[in-house]
């Protein structure tokens, strides 16, 4: 039982390795996205990019 699962939706499809841990597509797309979207907050939050640059929803 050594096989590997998404650490979110525990699938035995892995599909991506995000920080050492396996994920699925699915689980694995959303993380990516939530990543970019913190990413972008964190740049707005230290004005690196104009407040009026839209960030979308997660
Ligand atoms: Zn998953």
């Amino acid at each position: 039982m050594d096989k590997r699962r998404c650490a979110v939706c525990g699938s035995p499809r892995v599909d991506a390795i995000i920080n050492g841990l396996p994920y699925c597509f699915k689980c694995g797309s959303k993380l990516i996205r939530l990543h970019i979207v913190n990413f972008l907050h964190a740049l707005k939050r230290e004005k690196l990019i104009p407040s009026t640059v839209e960030i979308p929803e997660p």
